[in-house]
Formats: C-alpha cells, structure tokens, sequence
C-alpha cells in the first residue's frame, strides 16, 4: 500500500475547483468580447461631425485596442491554464518545480509562478522601470 514519496509530497489541488473558476473567467471574457464586438460596431455606424469628434473616436479606439490586447493576453492565459490542468502540469512552479500551492492557485488560477519566484520576478521588474525611469531624467 506505500505510494510514491514524490507524489505525497505534491499537495493535492481541487483540480475540479480551479477548472470551475477558470472556465467562469472564460465565459466572463467570452461575454465581454461579444458586447465589445457591438460596440465597435456602433462606433463604425456613427458620422462624426468635426474634428474635435474624430480625435475624441481615435482615443477611444486606442484605449479600447489596449484593453483588447489585456484580455487578450488572459484569455490565452486562461486557455493555457486550462490546458496545464488536462496535462497535470498545473500548479507547479514554471522557474523552481515547487507546488505553486491551492490558496495561491484559487485567487490567481492563471499564475505559472509560486510565490517566491513571483516577488523575485516583480523585484526585477521594479527594479527594471526605476532604471528606465532613471535614464528618462538627464
Ligand atoms: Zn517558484
């Protein structure tokens, strides 16, 4: 009756769960692309009287293009995740191979990062953008 020691080291995640909260951030995206769709189609229906409207409809198409990109890239994030779980790969940390861990997965289903490795990676990033920031200023 002894098992593996590998596998009793791996916490048991409630697969069934995160499958359930990601394919409700799908569905939730899904719908959101559908009213985005309308929309856009609005947008193209309307005549635009003077300039000062154009360039107000060029900024909302620009903020719209930049929220598209987002969900885009959570809905791939989503679409991978759900992926993870099918090929049992999920819940284990990309960089270190340790167990990203259920309450961490339950909030942030999409994470591929445990929680070390995401505050190294955002230390990084931090200090990245103070350097850019700091190369901006002569
Ligand atoms: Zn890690």
């Amino acid at each position: 009756m002894a098992k593996p020691k590998e596998k009793d080291k791996r916490e048991k995640l409630d697969l069934k769960k995160i499958k359930k909260i990601l394919v409700n951030i799908k569905k939730e995206l899904d719908e959101e692309a559908v009213s985005e769709e309308k929309l856009v189609a609005e947008h193209e229906d309307n005549t635009f009287a003077d300039a000062n409207d154009l360039a107000t409809h060029d900024t909302d198409i620009t903020n719209e293009m930049n929220v598209k990109k987002i969900k885009d890239a959570q809905y791939e994030d989503v679409l991978e995740a759900l992926e993870r779980i099918e090929t049992e790969d999920f819940g284990v940390c990309e960089e270190c191979g340790a167990d990203i861990g259920s309450k961490r997965l339950e909030v942030y289903p999409t994470t591929k990062l445990c929680i070390n490795c995401q505050e190294e990676l955002e230390k990084v990033q931090k200090a990245k953008s103070l350097i850019a920031n700091a190369t901006k200023v002569e």
